[in-house]
């Protein structure tokens, strides 16, 4: 496969990531704007006429790293909340139900691969015609694993890497061999990939952060010349979630010194590095625009969505199951309703999602939490020119 196949086929895979806002002038949220998106809604509702363009599965909570960016390893893992298997194979059928496109499942958890069924998962989801894609730390694909995963015929691997120095990388995963553990799992792929001609797709995710904003640069150009690996993605650092600090100030507090980046001048630079490579054609799978709006938001973490006049990143259409089965649309807005209780095909096509895609659409909170969000809207004519 050629470098710009390799990509096509990354960008179907990540064709989530895309950055949706309005028009130069931004949305339209006068009384006459609402009305009219209160009706293309109400419209698409009583046609049943809009599908999810992207499903993410939180299969459980559960880790056996311990990151400095993340409390996830903090929940005991025996008794953190957790799908069955029978709950998820029901909901992949319900989805079926509701769209017949290829679009990505991603797994994720904690650490999705804990799941004991977690490979028949990914057959199941791949049987039904979707894309099925995972975040993992890449502590668990050794080789047999790497086969079975290549055998199950998974879309994409995205490993969590930080830092091409081992130790550092160690560090921030809180774990011994983290590093070492993930150049392992990439050749495990690699080699089975190559072995039985799978177009799976190996990325590399990174998460930018104070402690490693000297590393990225480096890693990504590793990422680069590497011929395993078909892509990188950069995340901006969030405030690690369950946490009991609800401030806007979080990022100034002294506990988040070693993930916050301090130099501001430095986080710019970094980000027009990744820009110009982009435009080169390297191996990044962060849209331009969205290299941009990072900065924003590095900048001013709880204005950059009304700074910049966007819509919501997240977009109303990709649907995320949490790991208690609750069907959610937005961070900051009640489940549209429960897989255990009102199921996946009735909650889609509720009440409470039109009003939470009607929320969605006209959302100007200020929220910082869909940073990392590009999902993939359908209607591209929203896509931004701009920038
Ligand atoms: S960031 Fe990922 S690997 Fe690290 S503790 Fe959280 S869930 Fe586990
Ligand atoms: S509050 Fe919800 S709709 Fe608004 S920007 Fe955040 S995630 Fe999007």
């Amino acid at each position: 496969m050629t470098a710009l196949q390799q990509i096509k086929t990354i960008d179907k895979v990540r064709s989530n990531f895309i950055l949706y806002r309005g028009k130069n002038k931004g949305p339209d949220y006068s009384k006459e704007g609402k009305e009219l998106i209160l009706k293309k809604l109400k419209n698409e509702f009583e046609l049943k006429s809009y599908k999810p363009n992207f499903c993410l599965l939180i299969v459980s909570r559960g880790c056996h790293y311990q990151c400095k960016m993340c409390n996830y390893w903090k929940e005991d893992r025996k008794s953190a909340p957790s799908l069955t298997y029978d709950e998820i194979i029901n909901t992949i059928d319900e989805l079926k139900r509701i769209t017949q496109e290829d679009i990505v499942v991603h797994l994720i958890g904690g650490e999705s691969m804990l799941f004991p069924k977690f490979v028949e998962i990914v057959k199941y989801v791949r049987s039904k015609g979707f894309r099925c894609s995972v975040s993992t730390n890449g502590g668990l694909i050794t080789k047999s694993m790497a086969k079975k995963l290549i055998d199950a015929d998974m879309t994409g691997v995205f490993i969590s890497l930080d830092s091409i120095d081992e130790k550092k990388h160690d560090f921030l995963r809180g774990t011994n061999g983290a590093y070492k553990r993930v150049i392992d799992a990439i050749d495990n792929l690699y080699y089975y990939k190559k072995k039985y001609g799978s177009n799976l797709s190996i990325g590399i995710t990174a998460t930018m952060m104070q402690y490693n904003l000297k590393d990225i640069i480096p890693l990504v150009d590793w990422a680069n010349n590497n011929e395993k690996i078909n892509d990188i993605f950069i995340n901006a650092v969030m405030q690690p979630f369950f946490n009991d600090d609800q401030s806007k100030d979080w990022h100034k507090k002294k506990q988040y010194e070693m993930i916050w980046p301090q130099d501001l001048s430095e986080v710019f630079y970094i980000l027009e590095q990744l820009k110009k490579r982009k435009k080169k054609g390297w191996k990044i799978s962060n849209p331009a625009s969205q290299l941009h709006v990072v900065k924003q938001y590095f900048a001013t973490p709880w204005k950059y969505i009304k700074n910049l006049n966007m819509k919501c990143p997240r977009g109303d259409l990709a649907l995320e199951i949490d790991s208690c089965g609750n069907i959610n649309m937005c961070f900051y807005d009640n489940p549209i309703g429960n897989i255990r209780e009102s199921g996946l095909y009735n909650s889609w096509y509720s009440q409470k999602m039109l009003n939470s895609r009607y929320k969605i659409n006209t959302c100007k909170k200020d929220c910082d939490l869909s940073i990392n969000c590009f999902y993939e809207p359908k209607n591209i004519t929203d896509y931004i020119t701009h920038f």
